[in-house]
């Protein structure tokens, strides 16, 4: 599979657009933000999207309110007994 980024890709496709219109309502600064919209499509397609972190046991899992790591199984965080 290739490695792609698509999300930094189509905001780069984005930004493009927006720089367009900037170009017209502002000159230089719509320019310089064209100009990076390119940059953001080839380095979406270069670079590869960062992982989300991951516990290191497959077991595990983080809670949702205080990042700990906590028993996938368990129906509560351990740390603070936030149950998601
Ligand atoms: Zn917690």
């Amino acid at each position: 599979m290739v490695s792609m980024w698509p999300a930094l890709t189509v905001s780069g496709f984005m930004i493009s657009g927006f720089g367009i219109f900037l170009i017209l309502v502002t000159g230089v600064l719509g320019l310089v933000i064209f100009l990076a919209g390119p940059l953001m499509i080839v380095a979406g397609i270069i670079l590869k999207e960062p992982n989300p972190p991951k516990p290191d046991a497959p077991n595990k899992r983080y809670c949702k309110f205080c990042m700990a790591e906590v028993d996938a199984g368990s129906p509560t965080c351990s740390e603070c007994g936030f149950a998601d």
